[in-house]
């Protein structure tokens, strides 16, 4: 028998309790049977072991050394292996008991229920078991001094455990746990899995938070202080961690190709706690930013199938196709099956797969079972192939015939199917009219006619964002006005607000500027009218950016307006980031935009202002740490001189992080050269991930050396960023200089071309 187990101290085997040989290479154990196994019979293996400081699976925090205030596991990927001689694989599963002796007055949480709680001296024994089947990445504890508070719900206890001191926070971080376990039951038609249901908010966490069956680890800076619950919420977390209690714990991915299974789910029933939560805008926008985040990567990184057996470490997976186009993907299952079917999919999925193993063809037969329809070329498309359709429609009034005529292009290239086979919904508003069609769009283009009474108001495409896929909008500023005035759905109208950034002129910001300015609209379309004001640029978007400073209320709308007004160079805009900056009233985060925005302009008094931001108290340290990026992007010696302090070991791990990446702006002298080469050393892999965002920030040939070795990080999650950095660099080093001459170039262009069309229309509005 094999047993995964890294870096340990075999003291003794026994196999039913005769002593037993073995063999172990610093990675794997092998214990050989005198006979061999029956099938069907049970073997006891007793391994009796020692690990000093394991290199991952349990932290001690502080990570960078000095006495220990607390302990805590990740195991996802397959770190478990590192504190515990185990088969480390997710397609097993089983029971856990386990005893922690901690010091006497530290907390201890683990999986399952407490059995025993037993003083020995200056210690405390606890011991806990789970009589459920978990696959090893789940295991875990954590240990500190904790404030716990208990309550019960339905039958289950529920934990929220926190360093002391932090007993304030956990209402607004945790209030909503009960009514999501709620939730998720009533919507999967499947109960809650254990009997009990922990939180625990550690230091130094080395991921936002891990679904540990029973057990979820949190960050502690999901905690939060009145003053940032404005723009902050743990929600999105809370509800991601407790939906993975079902998707990843009782049913788990049978091997990480398949991890979409664990996080599009994960991922796509937290966004529907928020539609239930909070409405169908805020979810609709949530979709887009899915969009956003996977088209961010496809654009900027890569494309792969979903399901992909094509990775080095199973820690590349966790990106952006597993967590929010997986989601997109099942939301699309869910409109084409109707929401209902797919409910009914979900709980045949959790009930025959109970605390077992499943993979996406059992997802699939799961679905056509309940649906009794063909799924193959659904998974086929978007599952098993990389990329998506992309979809450009144009469409026109045809006055003579009374028709709108809509034309839709299939445009996507070689790394995507030649045809999808897309649902798309049009909805048409007219003056006292509405008119909803559904197409299935398969060929590379189609053409469609509906008949409506009069010229349209504005034609909306999907206007609820049912289908995954990319839009374009092909048409005139005048239509996609209309859409922004008139639809009352988010997502065409934040396309279209997109679509209009290309379109720049002053009348397009004047007619924007009362959705800007209207607190009773959605905040989402405000910031993105933000932003198209911004990109649009000029002395009318300057002038009613200044304008939006002033009124606007919303902290997220704000945020927006903030950071659109980076773009300008003026005095004016300057001194007004400034006082957002020094401003108590702002929200921590308006503050933190603002200075990353005041970096931006180039104005003379930045430096100054950002170095007093750097003692500005906030959730998250992040006005502090924006002020590190702002200080950057100054990129000055006295700079330098700044955010090289925030690099050691003594300050909160978001700044050094923040001061670490902020280092790739400067000039790669030999001074941060050795800087970087330093923090690569630190134990936390969230410095080194700073090191890696640094290098590729800097695009210094000079950083290959450092990068070779992140790319074979022990931390898996840093592997394939490091790779891609240094990928990034020998391309650069190709297009060489010729290139960056020919950006700044075609950026002056840019301007001057803007500065000259405002010039025109101000002339035609006086002719
Ligand atoms: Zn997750």
């Amino acid at each position: 028998m094999r047993l995964d187990a890294v870096g340990m101290r075999i003291l003794s085997v026994k196999v039913n309790g005769t002593k037993a040989s073995h063999a172990y290479d610093g990675e794997v154990l092998e214990v050989f049977f005198e006979e061999p196994v029956k099938a069907g019979s049970t073997v006891t293996v007793r391994v009796k072991y020692e690990v000093v400081e394991p290199r991952k699976g349990v932290w001690f925090v502080p990570v960078e050394g000095g006495e220990a205030r607390q302990a805590w596991t990740q195991g996802q990927p397959e770190d478990t292996r590192y504190w515990l001689p185990t088969y480390d694989y997710p397609n097993r599963k089983a029971r856990v008991e386990l005893t922690i002796r901690a010091r006497k007055g530290l907390v201890v949480v683990a999986n399952g229920s407490l059995l025993e709680r037993r003083v020995e001296g200056d210690y405390e024994r606890w011991r806990f078991r789970l009589d459920s089947r978990i696959p090893t990445y789940l295991i875990a504890f954590a240990v500190g001094d904790f404030y716990v508070e208990r309550e019960e719900h339905n039958g289950i206890v529920l934990e929220y455990v926190v360093p002391r001191g932090r007993e304030g926070d956990i209402e607004r971080s945790f209030s909503k746990t009960k009514e999501m376990i709620d939730f998720f039951e009533e919507y999967l038609g499947v109960k809650y899995p254990y009997p009990k249901y922990t939180q625990v908010c550690v230091e130094e966490f080395v991921a936002g938070g891990m679904e540990n069956a029973s057990v979820t680890i949190l960050t502690d800076s999901t905690l939060h202080d009145e003053k940032a619950h404005v723009d902050f919420r743990s929600e999105p977390l809370v509800s991601h961690e407790l939906a993975h209690q079902w998707f990843g714990d009782l049913v788990t991915c049978r091997d990480w190709s398949n991890l979409w299974l664990n996080e599009g789910f994960a991922t796509l029933m937290a966004a529907l706690w928020k539609r239930r939560e909070v409405g169908e805008e805020e979810f609709a926008y949530e979709l887009v930013s899915m969009m956003d985040s996977y088209l961010g990567e496809y654009k900027g990184r890569y494309a792969r199938p979903i399901v992909s057996r094509v990775y080095g470490v199973p820690g590349e997976l966790f990106d952006a196709h597993s967590y929010p186009k997986g989601a997109l993907v099942l939301w699309t299952l869910a409109n084409i099956l109707g929401e209902d079917v797919f409910r009914r999919g979900l709980k045949l999925y959790l009930e025959r797969y109970f605390e077992k193993n499943a993979d996406t063809e059992d997802l699939r037969k799961v679905f056509e079972e309940v649906s009794g329809r063909q799924l193959d070329w659904f998974f086929e498309q978007y599952v098993y192939n990389a990329g998506h359709p992309a979809l450009k429609v144009k469409y026109k009034w045809l006055p003579e015939e009374k028709a709108v005529e809509i034309e839709v292009e299939q445009t996507q290239g070689k790394d995507s199917l030649e045809e999808y086979r897309v649902p798309i919904e049009v909805l048409i508003l007219g003056k006292d009219y509405e008119v909803r069609r559904e197409y299935i769009v398969e060929r590379r283009r189609h053409v469609f006619r509906v008949s409506v009474p009069s010229k349209p108001k504005a034609v909306c495409i999907d206007p609820e964002f049912k289908s995954f896929k990319a839009l374009t909008l092909d048409v005139g500023a005048e239509e996609l006005l209309g859409v922004v005035k008139s639809c009352r759905y988010v997502y065409p109208r934040v396309m279209a607000l997109r679509v209009l950034r290309e379109k720049g002129s002053a009348k397009i910001v004047e007619d924007l500027r009362g959705i800007l300015l209207d607190e009773e609209e959605f905040w989402g379309v405000r910031a993105e009218a933000a932003r198209t004001i911004g990109n649009i640029g000029g002395n009318t978007a300057l002038k009613v950016l200044l304008e939006a400073l002033e009124k606007v209320k919303h902290p997220k709308v704000r945020r927006a307006v903030v950071s659109a007004l980076g773009d300008f160079k003026e005095k004016e805009v300057g001194e007004a980031l400034v006082r957002v900056l020094e401003n108590e009233e702002e929200s921590y985060y308006v503050r933190a935009e603002a200075a990353v925005s005041l970096a931006r302009t180039g104005y003379e008094g930045a430096f100054e202002a950002l170095k007093k931001a750097l003692d500005y108290p906030s959730h998250n340290h992040v006005i502090a740490a924006s002020a590190l990026e702002g200080l950057g992007r100054i990129g000055t010696e006295e700079a330098l001189e700044v955010v090289s302090k925030y690099l050691d070991r003594d300050r909160p791990l978001q700044l050094r992080y923040a001061a670490t990446s902020a280092l790739g702006y400067f000039p790669t002298s030999q001074k941060v050269l050795d800087l970087l080469s330093r923090q690569a050393r630190s134990l936390h892999p969230r410095v080194r991930r700073g090191v890696v965002v640094a290098a590729s920030r800097s695009l210094s040939p000079r950083m290959i050396p450092l990068l070779s070795k992140l790319q074979r990080d022990i931390w898996q999650f840093n592997v394939r960023a490091a790779r891609e950095a240094l990928e990034k660099i020998k391309k650069h080093m190709e297009k060489g200089e010729e290139y960056r001459k020919l950006r700044e170039e075609l950026e002056k262009l840019r301007a001057e071309e803007r500065r000259l069309s405002e010039r025109v229309e101000r002339l035609e509005m006086k002719v």
